[in-house]
C-alpha cells in the first residue's frame, strides 16, 4: 500500500512510469507498507505460473529476505530505484521517507536490498549514483543504509502516518521506533541476490530481477 499523496506519471519511453508525490511528505512518514492485498508468492508458486505471467513477475515483483516474490497490488510496484532514494526500508515490510519529499518529486527506493538476480545499469542521476545496482550492494552499503534509517526513524512519531493501519503488523513499526525491539539491519534483507548474471537490459531502474537458480 502506497501513501495516498502519490500518483503514477509517465517519465520516458526508456524509464517507463514512476511514482511522484502530490503533496509534501515529511521525513519519517511511512510511504509504503506490505499490506494484506499485496501478493507474496514462493519460488515454487511463481515457477508454477504459466509462462505468460513470467514477464510480469520479472518486471514488477521483488524478492524479499525470505526469497519469496512480492507483487504490489497498487502503484507501489512502479517505484523506481535511486542511489540516493527518498525512501529506505525499515525492517522488511515498511518504506519510510528519509528526507522531506516535495510535491512533484519522484518517490524512489533502494533496489540494492531487493535481491536482484542481475546487475542493472542505473541512470538515477544523483551525485551518489553507483552506476549500476545489484543484489549484493546491500553487503557493501548496509552500515550507511542502517545509519540513514536510524536518523529518520526518530521523526516518525512527529508526523501523520496515514498508511500504518494497512500494515500487516503496525505494532512492529512502533516497537522499533520506541526502541523496545531492535530494528533489523539492512544486511538481513539479503537472500542471495548476486551480480553474477549480468543484465544487459536497456531499461534503467524498472526491472526487478529474480533470484538466480539454486542460491
Ligand atoms: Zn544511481
Amino acid at each position: 500500500m502506497i501513501h495516498p499523496d502519490t500518483e503514477l506519471r509517465f517519465i520516458s519511453p526508456e524509464v517507463g512510469f514512476g511514482v511522484f508525490a502530490t503533496k509534501p511528505i515529511p521525513r519519517g512518514t511511512v510511504v509504503w507498507v506490505l499490506c494484506r492485498l499485496d501478493k507474496v508468492m514462493s519460488v515454487a508458486e511463481v515457477d508454477a505460473l504459466p509462462p505468460a505471467y513470467q514477464p510480469i513477475i520479472e518486471r514488477y515483483a521483488y524478492v524479499d529476505s525470505h526469497g519469496d516474490y512480492v507483487l504490489c497490488w497498487d502503484i507501489g510496484r512502479n517505484v523506481n530505484h535511486s542511489c540516493d532514494p527518498t525512501l529506505m526500508g525499515v525492517g522488511h515490510d515498511f518504506e519510510m521517507a528519509v528526507r522531506d519529499i516535495q510535491p512533484g518529486e519522484e518517490i524512489t527506493c533502494e533496489y540494492g536490498g531487493l535481491n536482484l538476480s542481475g546487475r542493472l545499469k542505473c541512470y538515477c542521476g544523483s551525485p551518489q549514483c553507483r552506476g549500476s545496482v545489484s543484489g549484493d550492494d546491500v553487503l557493501h552499503h548496509w552500515q550507511a543504509w542502517d545509519a540513514r534509517v536510524a536518523d529518520s526513524l526518530k521523526y516518525a512519531p512527529q508526523v501523520v502516518q496515514p498508511i500504518l493501519g494497512y500494515a500487516r503488523n503496525p505494532n512492529q513499526f512502533w516497537a522499533w521506533v520506541h526502541g523496545t525491539e531492535q530494528l533489523p539491519s539492512n544486511r538481513e534483507y539479503h537472500a542471495g541476490g548476486t551480480s553474477i548474471a549480468d543484465d544487459v537490459s536497456s531499461r534503467p531502474w524498472a526491472l526487478r530481477g529474480r533470484l538466480a537458480g539454486g542460491e
